[in-house]
């Protein structure tokens, strides 16, 4: 079997490590796929004063913003999955996220009081899109958009297809627990990816069990990346949407094994908010897309398997049918 070099990289943007291993020496290479990261977070972001997002953020009350095409169809699409009956994915959550600070400087539980006045203002249903002219409009000051958890499955899915469009068809990147490979690894005896499952709570690096995948994306959202205890309470930064607390339920983590990185995404966070039993049955109408759910009671449990193999690490977690 042949073999080749593996060129290995790593810098932080988005406040996340960003990992990237290709099996060619181009320097070039690398140096764009960062850069088109780093313009797309300054599109994206929502942790700086100026964003095409933060643009839509701040004209609230006021006007719409037109946005640029793809960025309107990011918005839509977070648009669709937040208007789902019952869904627990709301693009529009920024003013409780900002209000939390889960994961930043500053983070507070805040008063009832400060939770009921802001629920108001979280409605995706009052978000005014027009694809006429691609603009955006949040009829109500105080509004916010947050895209944090689509937008990295998206950046995942566009430097896939820089890379493609570069003629490079073996590689891997990981976008703070967003992984996106592409083909085969070219190098390593077994030729498939080697993806670990996160121990919760555990040191980094220590993993329940590997997930192996050929051309798949592996999203992870879970409880334990951000967080922070106050009177002996957990706080995590995926939040509910009705109550405006962190949401509360069995799991300690949801992974999905997809082909794009932004389904992964999605279905992490709308899968999170279903739970297992729910979360499964309503996967059986997508076949393409699986999910590993670990549980706080240490079970490991598939909705399928068809895209991944899974090698467990750790015998304190068990795989449950
Ligand atoms: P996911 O579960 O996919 O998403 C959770 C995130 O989505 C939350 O952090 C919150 O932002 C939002 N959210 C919470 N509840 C819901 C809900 N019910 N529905 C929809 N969305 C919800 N981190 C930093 O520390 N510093 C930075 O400067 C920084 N800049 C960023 C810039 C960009 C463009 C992006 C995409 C992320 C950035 N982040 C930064 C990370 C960001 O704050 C989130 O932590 C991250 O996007 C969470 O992704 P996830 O896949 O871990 O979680
Ligand atoms: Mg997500």
């Amino acid at each position: 079997m042949p073999t080749t070099n593996a060129y290995t990289y790593t810098r932080v943007l988005m406040g996340s490590p960003i990992f990237l291993k290709l099996f060619v020496d181009n320097p070039p290479l690398v140096e764009e796929v960062y850069a088109r990261i780093g313009e797309l977070e300054d599109q994206l972001t929502v942790n700086r004063a100026h964003s095409e997002v933060m643009d839509i953020n701040h004209a609230a009350g006021k006007h719409p913003v037109s946005v640029s095409p793809a960025l309107f169809q990011l918005i839509k699409r977070a648009t669709e999955v937040s208007l789902l009956a019952g869904s627990c994915f709301n693009l529009t959550i920024g003013p409780l996220v900002k209000r939390w600070k889960i994961g930043f400087q500053g983070h507070t539980v805040p008063p009832q009081e400060a939770i009921d006045a802001l629920l108001p203002l979280t409605d995706p249903h009052q978000l005014v899109l027009d694809a006429s002219n691609h603009s955006v409009f949040l009829p109500h000051a105080g509004m916010e958009i947050d895209l944090g958890a689509i937008a990295k499955g998206y950046i995942a899915d566009v430097i896939k297809n820089l890379l493609y469009q570069r003629g490079v068809y073996h590689a891997i990147i990981n976008l703070g627990g967003n992984v996106q490979t592409l083909g085969r690894p070219q190098n390593g005896p077994n030729q498939q990816w080697a993806v670990g499952l996160q121990k919760p709570f555990g040191d980094n690096g220590e993993l329940i069990g590997i997930i192996h995948v050929v051309n798949k994306s592996v999203v992870t959202s879970g409880i334990y990346e951000r967080y922070f205890v106050a009177d002996d309470k957990l706080y995590h930064h995926i939040l509910h949407p009705r109550t405006g607390y962190p949401l509360d339920n069995e799991l300690f983590s949801v992974t999905i094994i997809s082909d794009a990185s932004i389904d992964g995404d999605i279905y992490t966070t709308l899968l999170y908010g279903m739970g297992v039993e729910k979360g499964r049955e309503y996967l059986q109408a997508y076949p393409h897309i699986e999910a590993i759910f670990v549980t706080r009671d240490n079970k490991v449990i598939f909705s399928s398997d068809k895209q991944f193999t899974f090698t467990l690490l750790d015998n304190s977690y068990q795989l449950a049918g």
